[in-house]
């Protein structure tokens, strides 16, 4: 532990999540959920901040709103910013490098930007940045569903999906910072695959990724074909997979079998992803995920079927804890250098 304050933030498409904590306080939440103890919940910050991305999204710009959310949250506080606060950095990227140059963000719109290095220019060398999912994954392994699991991989469905995975008890992040691109595993092949905003078609994120499971039912169903899940909506404009998930669990004929379907192609990316790194949890979590119980035990239940024997009986399936919390306390436990019992990442 090398500070005594960590910020954690959580860039998305949509939104800019930001959060200070006590690094004391994150280090007892990661010796108790190790633990196993209960830990009397998620650790709260000391304070937090939330903007939408809006149009000011270059990297520039970016940087200096994240310069200006740390000073607002550390004057909130009275810290003076150079004093002891660490800074972690999850982001919806694809890296180029382990310093943070960004090879590709769809959701900001960033090609071949220098992101690393900015930041680093503005806040310091010691600041963190890494994929979202990863910081995710990080925040779940410490204090949230994946503790005390030296093994786990995590999958994250909202718009799109994204994973994370610790693996040998280390947070593994690949050669570039990129490990976890599960969304584009290929289920399915040929012309009639739905086309996936990589460039592909067939990958897993296509068919159950929020984005692309709630254009389909629109269309479907703007189509001709019927379901409750309209009805409950109030317009098919207004329908997300949220709706599909009621109707199913009052029977609802259109929702079921396309749960059905969509659940069998993502058990099969699931069973890649098992069947490579052969973890003894696995959770699943993200935004569309949270309030989907129906989707969630027809995933539970293709899933069964999905791999080897050997692998899925002693897999444990769990649902996240840390809800949109998890990504900034992971950032800022990385940050934090915690926990501090060992080399527990691969930076
Ligand atoms: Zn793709």
């Amino acid at each position: 532990m090398n500070s005594t304050f960590s910020i954690g933030f959580d860039i998305g498409g949509t939104h800019i999540r930001a959060a200070l904590y006590g690094t004391e306080e994150l280090a007892q939440a990661t010796a108790m959920a190790a633990g196993e103890v209960a830990s009397g919940g998620i650790p709260e910050p000391m304070a937090r901040h939330r903007e939408e991305v809006g149009s000011q999204r270059t990297p520039r710009h970016m940087v200096r709103r994240i310069r200006g959310m740390v000073e607002q949250l550390c004057s909130g506080q009275g810290l003076d910013r150079a004093d002891d606060v660490t800074i972690g950095i999850g982001i919806a990227a694809l890296f180029a490098g382990r310093n943070g140059h960004v090879a590709v963000s769809p959701h900001l719109r960033w090609r071949d930007e220098p992101f690393g290095e900015l930041v680093r220019e503005s806040l310091g060398a010691q600041t963190t940045v890494l994929n979202d999912c990863t910081a995710a994954t990080y925040g779940e392994h410490c204090v949230g569903a994946g503790a005390a699991c030296d093994d786990l991989l995590a999958v994250f469905i909202g718009t799109g999906i994204g994973a994370g995975m610790v693996l040998g008890g280390h947070l593994y992040q690949g050669s570039t910072g990129c490990a976890g691109e599960l969304g584009h595993f290929r289920v399915a092949h040929g012309d009639d695959a739905p086309r996936c905003h990589c460039g592909m078609r067939g990958c897993v994120e296509a068919f159950i990724g929020g984005h692309y499971l709630t254009e389909r039912a629109r269309r479907e169903l703007g189509g001709g074909m019927v379901s409750a899940a309209t009805e409950i909506a109030g317009s098919i404009t207004k329908l997300h997979p949220g709706h599909l998930d009621q109707a199913a669990s009052h029977g609802d004929r259109y929702a079921l079998e396309l749960f059905a379907e969509v659940a069998e192609f993502f058990a099969v990316a699931l069973g890649h992803g098992v069947s490579l790194l052969n973890p003894s949890r696995l959770l699943l979590g993200g935004g569309m995920l949270l309030n989907m119980p129906v989707l969630q035990a027809h995933i539970a239940n293709a899933l069964e079927v999905a791999g080897n024997r050997a692998l899925l009986d002693p897999l444990e399936l769990r649902t996240c804890a840390l809800g949109d919390d998890a990504g900034l306390l992971g950032s800022a436990l990385l940050a934090a250098g915690l926990p501090v019992s060992g080399p527990n990442h691969d930076t």
